[in-house]
Protein backbone atom coordinates (compact mmCIF):
# COMPACT_ATOMS: atom_id res chain seq x y z
CA UNK A 1 0.00 0.00 0.00
CA UNK A 2 0.83 3.65 -0.99
CA UNK A 3 1.33 6.05 1.87
CA UNK A 4 -1.59 8.52 2.11
CA UNK A 5 -0.57 11.08 4.01
CA UNK A 6 3.23 12.63 3.09
CA UNK A 7 4.89 14.78 6.31
CA UNK A 8 7.57 16.85 5.67
CA UNK A 9 9.97 17.77 9.31
CA UNK A 10 11.97 20.02 9.23
CA UNK A 11 14.27 22.21 11.67
CA UNK A 12 16.03 18.75 13.10
CA UNK A 13 13.11 17.21 14.82
CA UNK A 14 14.17 14.05 16.66
CA UNK A 15 14.25 11.00 13.87
CA UNK A 16 13.03 9.05 17.39
CA UNK A 17 10.33 11.44 17.92
CA UNK A 18 8.66 10.71 14.77
CA UNK A 19 8.80 6.99 14.49
CA UNK A 20 4.22 6.82 15.36
CA UNK A 21 4.34 8.35 11.56
CA UNK A 22 7.77 6.58 10.26
CA UNK A 23 6.70 3.04 10.86
CA UNK A 24 2.69 3.84 9.85
CA UNK A 25 2.20 2.71 6.31
CA UNK A 26 -0.07 5.57 5.79
CA UNK A 27 2.36 7.91 6.18
CA UNK A 28 5.50 8.56 4.63
CA UNK A 29 8.18 11.27 6.00
CA UNK A 30 10.82 13.70 4.31
CA UNK A 31 12.76 15.24 7.08
CA UNK A 32 14.97 18.39 6.62
CA UNK A 33 17.91 19.86 8.62
CA UNK A 34 16.29 22.95 7.97
CA UNK A 35 13.88 24.85 5.41
CA UNK A 36 16.81 26.51 3.43
CA UNK A 37 16.81 23.42 1.38
CA UNK A 38 15.39 24.00 -2.06
CA UNK A 39 13.52 20.41 -1.83
CA UNK A 40 11.82 21.43 1.13
CA UNK A 41 9.62 23.62 -0.62
CA UNK A 42 9.01 21.33 -3.31
CA UNK A 43 7.90 19.09 -0.96
CA UNK A 44 5.66 20.85 0.85
CA UNK A 45 3.79 21.21 -2.33
CA UNK A 46 2.89 18.17 -1.90
CA UNK A 47 2.64 17.63 2.02
CA UNK A 48 -0.79 16.82 4.14
CA UNK A 49 1.66 17.72 7.42
CA UNK A 50 4.67 19.84 8.83
CA UNK A 51 6.42 19.57 11.48
CA UNK A 52 8.81 22.14 12.26
CA UNK A 53 10.40 23.27 15.41
CA UNK A 54 11.29 27.36 16.32
CA UNK A 55 13.87 27.95 13.29
CA UNK A 56 11.16 27.71 10.63
CA UNK A 57 8.29 31.00 9.86
CA UNK A 58 5.20 29.33 9.16
CA UNK A 59 3.40 32.80 7.47
CA UNK A 60 0.48 33.25 4.79
CA UNK A 61 3.55 32.47 2.21
CA UNK A 62 4.59 29.63 3.28
CA UNK A 63 0.56 27.87 3.84
CA UNK A 64 -0.13 29.02 0.47
CA UNK A 65 3.01 27.16 -0.93
CA UNK A 66 1.22 24.06 0.59
CA UNK A 67 -2.22 23.85 -1.24
CA UNK A 68 -2.99 20.15 0.08
CA UNK A 69 -1.46 20.98 3.94
CA UNK A 70 -3.90 19.75 6.85
CA UNK A 71 -2.05 20.19 9.50
CA UNK A 72 1.18 22.21 11.09
CA UNK A 73 2.73 20.48 14.02
CA UNK A 74 5.33 22.60 16.80
CA UNK A 75 7.42 20.03 17.98
CA UNK A 76 7.66 22.20 21.01
CA UNK A 77 5.27 24.76 23.16
CA UNK A 78 5.19 28.12 22.06
CA UNK A 79 3.60 28.68 18.37
CA UNK A 80 5.18 31.96 18.27
CA UNK A 81 6.58 31.28 14.75
CA UNK A 82 3.29 30.24 13.14
CA UNK A 83 0.82 32.36 11.89
CA UNK A 84 -2.34 30.54 13.26
CA UNK A 85 -4.88 32.94 12.44
CA UNK A 86 -3.45 32.58 8.76
CA UNK A 87 -3.55 28.64 9.35
CA UNK A 88 -6.98 28.49 11.11
CA UNK A 89 -8.17 30.95 7.43
CA UNK A 90 -7.35 27.87 5.04
CA UNK A 91 -8.34 25.17 7.79
CA UNK A 92 -5.05 23.92 8.79
CA UNK A 93 -4.95 22.59 12.36
CA UNK A 94 -2.18 23.85 14.26
CA UNK A 95 -1.07 21.45 17.28
CA UNK A 96 1.86 21.70 19.85
CA UNK A 97 3.31 19.26 22.50
CA UNK A 98 2.97 21.20 25.41
CA UNK A 99 3.83 18.35 27.74
CA UNK A 100 7.16 16.87 26.00
CA UNK A 101 9.65 19.43 27.70
CA UNK A 102 8.07 19.99 31.45
CA UNK A 103 10.66 17.76 33.08
CA UNK A 104 13.57 19.63 31.39
CA UNK A 105 12.12 23.06 31.71
CA UNK A 106 11.85 22.51 35.59
CA UNK A 107 15.23 20.87 35.99
CA UNK A 108 16.43 23.99 34.03
CA UNK A 109 14.68 26.19 36.56
CA UNK A 110 16.27 23.79 38.96
CA UNK A 111 19.69 24.17 37.76
CA UNK A 112 19.46 28.07 37.97
CA UNK A 113 18.29 28.12 41.48
CA UNK A 114 21.27 26.25 43.14
CA UNK A 115 23.72 28.23 41.24
CA UNK A 116 22.54 31.45 42.02
CA UNK A 117 22.17 29.96 45.91
CA UNK A 118 25.73 28.58 45.87
CA UNK A 119 27.40 31.25 43.34
CA UNK A 120 28.14 28.08 41.34
CA UNK A 121 28.64 30.01 37.40
CA UNK A 122 30.48 32.98 39.11
CA UNK A 123 32.72 30.44 41.66
CA UNK A 124 33.68 28.72 37.96
CA UNK A 125 34.20 31.81 36.42
CA UNK A 126 36.37 33.49 38.84
CA UNK A 127 38.74 29.98 39.19
CA UNK A 128 39.24 30.51 35.69
CA UNK A 129 40.75 33.52 36.81
CA UNK A 130 42.99 32.20 39.37
CA UNK A 131 41.53 33.09 41.83
CA UNK A 132 40.23 31.19 45.26
CA UNK A 133 37.48 33.45 46.95
CA UNK A 134 35.89 30.94 49.50
CA UNK A 135 34.73 33.36 51.26
CA UNK A 136 33.23 35.96 49.47
CA UNK A 137 31.47 33.37 47.43
CA UNK A 138 29.43 32.06 50.38
CA UNK A 139 25.73 30.63 49.62
CA UNK A 140 23.00 30.07 51.20
CA UNK A 141 20.62 27.16 52.09
CA UNK A 142 17.52 26.09 50.39
CA UNK A 143 16.69 23.84 53.27
CA UNK A 144 13.75 25.83 55.21
CA UNK A 145 13.53 28.51 52.50
CA UNK A 146 9.73 29.30 50.75
CA UNK A 147 9.82 28.94 47.41
CA UNK A 148 7.10 31.13 45.48
CA UNK A 149 5.61 29.98 42.56
CA UNK A 150 3.91 32.19 40.01
CA UNK A 151 1.99 29.83 37.23
CA UNK A 152 1.08 26.34 39.14
CA UNK A 153 0.89 24.51 36.02
CA UNK A 154 3.17 21.57 34.40
CA UNK A 155 6.39 23.34 35.30
CA UNK A 156 5.44 25.57 37.86
CA UNK A 157 4.00 21.92 39.64
CA UNK A 158 7.11 20.02 39.17
CA UNK A 159 9.65 22.60 40.21
CA UNK A 160 7.28 22.87 43.45
CA UNK A 161 7.74 19.45 43.80
CA UNK A 162 11.56 19.04 43.55
CA UNK A 163 11.84 22.14 46.03
CA UNK A 164 10.12 20.11 48.55
CA UNK A 165 12.90 17.48 48.16
CA UNK A 166 14.94 20.34 49.01
CA UNK A 167 13.03 20.88 52.45
CA UNK A 168 11.70 23.93 51.05
CA UNK A 169 7.78 25.23 52.05
CA UNK A 170 5.91 26.20 48.97
CA UNK A 171 3.42 28.58 48.30
CA UNK A 172 1.66 29.83 45.27
CA UNK A 173 -0.34 32.09 43.05
CA UNK A 174 -2.11 30.96 39.88
CA UNK A 175 -5.83 32.70 39.92
CA UNK A 176 -6.47 30.26 36.79
CA UNK A 177 -6.32 26.70 38.27
CA UNK A 178 -9.17 24.27 37.57
CA UNK A 179 -11.24 23.24 40.57
CA UNK A 180 -9.86 20.24 41.27
CA UNK A 181 -6.29 21.75 41.28
CA UNK A 182 -7.64 24.15 43.91
CA UNK A 183 -8.39 21.97 46.08
CA UNK A 184 -4.97 19.86 46.41
CA UNK A 185 -3.19 23.30 46.75
CA UNK A 186 -5.79 25.14 48.99
CA UNK A 187 -3.19 25.06 51.70
CA UNK A 188 -0.28 26.28 49.97
CA UNK A 189 -2.54 29.21 47.59
CA UNK A 190 -2.07 32.64 48.57
CA UNK A 191 -2.27 35.96 46.30
CA UNK A 192 0.44 37.96 44.67
CA UNK A 193 0.81 40.42 47.25
CA UNK A 194 1.46 37.64 49.95
CA UNK A 195 4.09 35.82 47.47
CA UNK A 196 6.03 38.76 46.96
CA UNK A 197 5.77 39.77 50.43
CA UNK A 198 6.91 36.46 51.53
CA UNK A 199 9.01 34.03 49.45
CA UNK A 200 12.89 33.46 49.41
CA UNK A 201 12.42 32.35 45.38
CA UNK A 202 10.12 33.90 43.36
CA UNK A 203 9.94 31.56 40.47
CA UNK A 204 7.92 32.45 37.39
CA UNK A 205 6.37 29.65 35.25
CA UNK A 206 3.29 31.54 33.46
CA UNK A 207 2.15 31.81 29.32
CA UNK A 208 3.43 35.57 28.77
CA UNK A 209 -0.09 37.63 27.85
CA UNK A 210 -1.41 41.25 28.52
CA UNK A 211 -1.82 40.39 32.73
CA UNK A 212 1.93 38.43 32.54
CA UNK A 213 3.58 40.90 30.63
CA UNK A 214 6.07 43.04 33.47
CA UNK A 215 4.69 40.97 36.18
CA UNK A 216 7.27 41.48 38.07
CA UNK A 217 8.17 45.12 38.05
CA UNK A 218 9.97 47.57 40.14
CA UNK A 219 7.20 47.85 42.00
CA UNK A 220 7.11 43.95 42.73
CA UNK A 221 10.60 44.18 43.25
CA UNK A 222 10.85 46.71 46.07
CA UNK A 223 8.01 44.41 48.02
CA UNK A 224 10.31 41.18 47.74
CA UNK A 225 12.44 40.15 50.86
CA UNK A 226 15.42 42.01 50.71
CA UNK A 227 17.83 39.21 49.53
CA UNK A 228 15.45 37.35 47.50
CA UNK A 229 15.74 35.23 44.56
CA UNK A 230 13.89 35.54 41.36
CA UNK A 231 14.01 33.11 38.87
CA UNK A 232 12.15 33.53 35.06
CA UNK A 233 12.65 29.98 33.08
CA UNK A 234 9.18 30.52 31.16
CA UNK A 235 8.74 33.57 29.15
CA UNK A 236 10.88 36.96 28.41
CA UNK A 237 9.05 40.18 29.21
CA UNK A 238 7.09 38.47 32.23
CA UNK A 239 10.10 40.10 34.34
CA UNK A 240 10.87 43.90 33.81
CA UNK A 241 14.56 43.28 32.73
CA UNK A 242 15.81 47.06 33.38
CA UNK A 243 13.99 47.18 36.69
CA UNK A 244 15.54 43.22 37.49
CA UNK A 245 19.14 44.81 36.82
CA UNK A 246 18.46 47.70 38.83
CA UNK A 247 17.30 45.68 41.91
CA UNK A 248 20.27 43.16 42.08
CA UNK A 249 22.74 46.30 41.15
CA UNK A 250 20.90 47.59 44.62
CA UNK A 251 21.37 44.27 46.44
CA UNK A 252 17.97 44.21 47.34
CA UNK A 253 17.60 40.98 45.23
CA UNK A 254 20.66 39.02 45.98
CA UNK A 255 20.19 37.10 43.04
CA UNK A 256 18.63 35.69 39.75
CA UNK A 257 18.53 32.88 37.07
CA UNK A 258 17.01 34.09 33.36
CA UNK A 259 16.49 31.71 30.54
CA UNK A 260 14.17 33.69 28.67
CA UNK A 261 14.26 37.20 27.79
CA UNK A 262 12.28 40.13 26.51
CA UNK A 263 14.17 40.18 23.21
CA UNK A 264 15.82 36.48 22.30
CA UNK A 265 19.02 36.76 21.67
CA UNK A 266 19.72 39.08 23.96
CA UNK A 267 21.19 42.31 22.99
CA UNK A 268 24.51 42.79 23.42
CA UNK A 269 23.70 46.20 25.66
CA UNK A 270 21.46 44.67 27.68
CA UNK A 271 21.57 46.00 31.38
CA UNK A 272 21.92 41.91 32.29
CA UNK A 273 25.00 41.59 31.08
CA UNK A 274 26.58 43.95 33.94
CA UNK A 275 24.20 43.16 36.65
CA UNK A 276 25.81 41.14 39.68
CA UNK A 277 24.44 37.95 41.25
CA UNK A 278 22.50 37.07 37.54
CA UNK A 279 22.96 33.57 36.03
CA UNK A 280 22.22 33.97 32.53
CA UNK A 281 21.14 30.92 30.23
CA UNK A 282 19.92 30.93 26.53
CA UNK A 283 16.37 29.77 26.19
CA UNK A 284 17.36 26.26 27.27
CA UNK A 285 14.66 25.21 29.18
CA UNK A 286 13.66 22.27 26.41
CA UNK A 287 17.17 21.66 25.13
CA UNK A 288 17.74 18.18 26.60
CA UNK A 289 17.68 15.08 24.58
CA UNK A 290 14.80 13.66 26.18
CA UNK A 291 12.48 16.59 25.34
CA UNK A 292 13.40 16.44 22.42
CA UNK A 293 12.29 13.06 21.61
CA UNK A 294 9.44 13.77 23.58
CA UNK A 295 8.06 16.51 21.92
CA UNK A 296 8.34 15.30 18.53
CA UNK A 297 6.92 11.84 19.88
CA UNK A 298 3.46 13.89 21.07
CA UNK A 299 3.41 16.38 17.66
CA UNK A 300 3.82 12.67 15.87
CA UNK A 301 0.92 11.00 17.67
CA UNK A 302 -1.07 14.36 17.36
CA UNK A 303 -0.71 14.44 13.75
CA UNK A 304 -1.02 11.20 13.23
CA UNK A 305 -4.54 11.27 15.12
CA UNK A 306 -5.30 14.18 12.41
CA UNK A 307 -4.92 12.68 9.66
CA UNK A 308 -5.56 9.30 9.92
CA UNK A 309 -8.62 9.49 12.16
CA UNK A 310 -9.73 13.70 11.56
CA UNK A 311 -9.28 13.96 15.42
CA UNK A 312 -8.42 17.79 15.36
CA UNK A 313 -9.67 18.30 18.92
CA UNK A 314 -5.96 18.51 20.61
CA UNK A 315 -5.19 21.49 18.18
CA UNK A 316 -4.83 25.07 19.59
CA UNK A 317 -7.33 26.30 16.59
CA UNK A 318 -9.59 23.63 17.48
CA UNK A 319 -12.53 25.94 17.67
CA UNK A 320 -11.54 27.97 14.04
CA UNK A 321 -11.42 25.09 12.45
CA UNK A 322 -14.62 23.44 13.46
CA UNK A 323 -16.27 26.64 12.80
CA UNK A 324 -14.95 27.06 9.55
CA UNK A 325 -15.74 22.96 8.90
CA UNK A 326 -19.37 24.35 9.77
CA UNK A 327 -19.33 22.22 12.54
CA UNK A 328 -19.89 24.43 15.50
P1 LIG B 1 0.92 25.49 31.89
O1 LIG B 1 -0.11 26.03 30.97
O2 LIG B 1 0.87 24.08 32.30
O3 LIG B 1 0.97 26.38 33.23
C1 LIG B 1 0.86 27.77 33.22
C2 LIG B 1 0.14 28.15 34.50
O4 LIG B 1 0.15 29.58 34.62
C3 LIG B 1 -1.33 27.71 34.53
O5 LIG B 1 -1.59 26.94 35.69
C4 LIG B 1 -2.09 29.02 34.53
O6 LIG B 1 -3.29 28.93 35.29
C5 LIG B 1 -1.09 29.95 35.17
N1 LIG B 1 -1.35 31.36 34.90
C6 LIG B 1 -1.81 31.92 33.76
N2 LIG B 1 -1.90 33.25 33.92
C7 LIG B 1 -1.47 33.52 35.18
C8 LIG B 1 -1.33 34.72 35.94
N3 LIG B 1 -1.66 35.92 35.41
N4 LIG B 1 -0.85 34.64 37.18
C9 LIG B 1 -0.52 33.44 37.73
N5 LIG B 1 -0.66 32.26 37.06
C10 LIG B 1 -1.12 32.31 35.81
O7 LIG B 1 2.31 25.84 31.20
P2 LIG B 1 3.73 25.13 31.46
O8 LIG B 1 3.90 24.01 30.49
O9 LIG B 1 3.90 24.89 32.92
O10 LIG B 1 4.71 26.31 30.98
C11 LIG B 1 4.91 27.46 31.79
C12 LIG B 1 5.71 28.48 31.00
O11 LIG B 1 7.01 27.96 30.70
C13 LIG B 1 5.09 28.87 29.65
O12 LIG B 1 5.29 30.26 29.45
C14 LIG B 1 5.94 28.12 28.65
O13 LIG B 1 5.94 28.73 27.38
C15 LIG B 1 7.30 28.19 29.33
N6 LIG B 1 8.28 27.18 28.89
C16 LIG B 1 9.58 27.59 28.78
C17 LIG B 1 10.55 26.67 28.40
C18 LIG B 1 11.98 27.12 28.25
O14 LIG B 1 12.64 26.65 27.35
N7 LIG B 1 12.48 27.95 29.14
C19 LIG B 1 10.20 25.33 28.13
C20 LIG B 1 8.87 24.95 28.28
C21 LIG B 1 7.90 25.88 28.67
Amino acid sequence: MSATFRIVATDRVSKQGLAPLREDERFSVIRFEDSSDPRFAQELEKAAGLIVRSATRVDAAILDRAPGLRVVGRAGVGVDNIDVAAASERGVAVMNAPGGNTISAAELTMALLLSVARRVAEADRTMREGKWERSRLQGVELRGKTLGVIGAGRIGWEVAERCRAFGMDVIVYDPYLPAHRVEDLRPHLVTLDQLIASADVVSLHVPLNAETKGLIDADALSRMKKGAFVLNASRGGVVDERALAQALSDGRIAGAGLDVYETEPLPPDSPLLTAPNLVLTPHLGASTKEAQVQVALEVARNIRAALALGDVSLAINAAEIARAAGLS
